[in-house]
């Protein structure tokens, strides 16, 4: 049978190995694999942190030789491939003993994943108590230093997924926990305004959170840290989490061709620019299905399916990598933020014609007991109603809404499709309009003309340019927070005191989460007023102001 080799043995590299093995059962499938793990949860190591996942051993999925046994896979731990010859069709490198190999391949996957970023802090390599998590020995170096050292204090450098998943672990543990995130607000991938709620609820656990500075130096063997902007704070244990990059050196080395970030560069069968060279996972540079640009995407979704998909590719199958989207999910304490394909910014940034909605919905039925809030954001195309992204917040069914509206990309429904869409009902479980739907239903009175949106951010501007604030909230919500500058007539009470308003302004209605302004707009423009809706209203403005 064919050879095949495979580097890396995990999400990407494993999933391609049995799948292999399901297609042929001929061919000889050998796994190579630097660290003491194959098939280990990268997923799952934050939550060992706080012994959450209390047994090390549920960290590793499968052993080589439970994978000998049900796959026939000839796996090899503790092997790191230092050299690709592709002349030769071999590879070759060190095992952990110091011994060296070479293997001849016919084909070759390369799964080599993503290695963390290294941010350029100055005395880095002189702190023994920082660290980057990326494989079963990063944890288990993490919690030796949590035994030994009895650390209170810990700095998390980054606030992306992983070290926001960090910085709630350690704080279960009952640590002090800062994190410095260089970039202006936590969960980057995240807009603004949506992150905003992951803040407060970061600051709500008591995690201090300090944005738009980076970390410096390292002082002290590590235990004071500087930041940006002068500040100083002391740690016992630090967590690098600043993302990641393609770990491509290798391949690189071998004449295979790089591209974005030094991603590798494949065709859309993983077929690398090297023949019988193919690779998968968070080292390839994948198509962003959205805007069609290259993109880097190191998500275990997309890993485990490229897997699946080299695996049919090598057998012969017809298979086709057809990008991806992007969708990702975190715990924060009670919340969870998702999101899936690209941001606002992102949008912006790729010169989308964007429109964003901002709905505050429920879980389930409002009057069903212990309903929680979710806030949902679309950001969609407001002529052609492609659906571009979205986001959500919220303690419950964050995971569901989101779901619901990546496979709505994949499937490249319209916001108009998204009210057709009939969800599970009942009142423990959702509503009869779901927040999906109500996504729609309020993105189509966009489309529609019915209803013409600022944003939290555009509010200023609009009100240094004349335009007046009408919050229709009641009085007793009005006292209990309210905007600096506006003008307050409830809801109920609008029809009957429209002479109180001035046809020749310009009105941007706002209420607590934006029903009822965007009823307040009806009412006024069917009266001839000129009116904006403040998208999101108070209640979105109050989170990120
Ligand atoms: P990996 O799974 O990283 O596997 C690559 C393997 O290749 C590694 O084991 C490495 O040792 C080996 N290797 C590299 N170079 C060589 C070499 N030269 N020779 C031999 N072996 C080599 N994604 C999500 O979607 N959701 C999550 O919740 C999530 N949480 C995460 C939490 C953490 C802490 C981490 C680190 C990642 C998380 N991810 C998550 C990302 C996800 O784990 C990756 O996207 C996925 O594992 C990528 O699969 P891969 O096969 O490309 O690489």
């Amino acid at each position: 049978g064919v050879k095949v080799v495979i580097v890396g043995g995990v999400a990407g590299g494993m999933s391609a190995a049995t799948r292999l093995r399901r297609l042929d059962e001929q061919a000889q499938i050998v796994v190579l694999e630097k660290g003491p793990y194959v098939s280990f949860a990268n997923c799952g190591l934050p939550y060992y942190i706080s012994g959450e996942i209390g047994n090390r051993d549920d960290l590793i999925v499968e052993s080589p030789a439970e994978l000998q046994a049900r796959f026939n896979l000839d796996v090899r731990p503790e092997h790191t491939v230092t050299k690709i010859d592709p002349v030769t069709q071999t590879v070759s490198g060190t095992t952990s003993g110091g011994r060296s190999f070479t293997e001849s391949y016919d084909k070759l996957i390369l799964a080599p994943g993503a290695k963390p970023l290294v941010p350029d802090i100055h005395g880095l390599a002189d702190a023994a108590n920082a660290f980057v998590l990326r494989s079963i020995p990063d944890l288990d170096r993490i919690m030796l230093t949590l035994h030994q050292v009895q650390p209170k204090q810990a700095l998390i450098i980054g606030a992306g997924f992983i070290g926001l998943e960090v910085a709630e672990n350690l704080r279960r543990r009952g640590l002090a926990v800062t994190i410095v995130e260089q970039t202006p607000h936590v969960l980057p991938p995240l807009d603004e305004e949506m992150a905003a709620f992951v803040q407060q609820e970061l600051q709500a656990h008591n995690v201090r959170v300090i944005t738009g500075q980076s970390v410096t130096t390292l002082q002290d063997d590590g235990h004071t840290a500087q930041l940006s902007d002068g500040t100083t704070l002391s740690t016992d244990l630090t967590i690098l989490s600043v993302g990641v990059r393609p770990n491509t050196d290798v391949a690189g080395a071998a004449g295979i061709k790089l591209g974005l970030r030094g991603g590798i560069v494949v065709d859309d069968h993983y077929q690398t620019s090297q023949p019988n060279i193919y690779a998968v996972g968070d080292a390839i540079v994948v198509t962003q299905q959205i805007t069609g640009q290259p993109a880097l995407i190191p998500l275990a979704s997309p890993a485990n399916r490229q897997g699946r998909q080299v695996a049919d590719v090598i057998a012969g199958l017809p298979q086709r990598n057809r990008g991806s989207i992007g969708t990702a999910i975190v715990r924060v304490f009670d919340l969870a933020a998702a999101s899936t394909g690209l941001s606002e910014r992102a949008a912006r940034q790729a010169g989308l014609d964007v429109a964003v909605i901002h709905v505050l919905g429920k879980n389930h039925a409002a009057y069903y007991p212990e309903a929680t809030p979710i806030n949902l954001k679309l950001i969609f195309n407001p002529h052609t109603g492609e659906i571009y992204g979205a986001q959500g917040v919220g303690v419950d069914g964050v995971d569901k809404r989101i779901d619901v509206l990546a496979t709505a990309i994949k499937g490249h429904l319209t916001v108009a499709d998204l009210p057709e869409l009939e969800l599970t009902y009942a009142p423990p479980f959702g509503s009869a309009k779901d927040p999906v739907n109500m996504l729609g239903y309020a993105a189509l009175n966009i489309t529609e003309g019915l209803s013409t949106h600022i944003q939290w951010y555009q509010l200023p501007d609009a009100l240094k340019n004349g335009a007046i604030l009408l919050d229709v909230r009641d009085p007793d919500e009005i006292a209990e927070g309210h905007f600096p500058h506006s003008v307050n007539i409830p809801l109920n009470d609008l029809r009957d005191r429209l002479n109180e308003l001035d046809p020749k302004q310009t009105y941007i209605v706002s209420c607590r989460s934006g029903q009822r302004a965007y009823i307040a707009e009806r009412i006024l423009r069917q009266h001839g007023f000129q009116v904006k809706n403040l998208d999101g209203a108070y209640q979105l403005y109050q989170a990120v102001r």
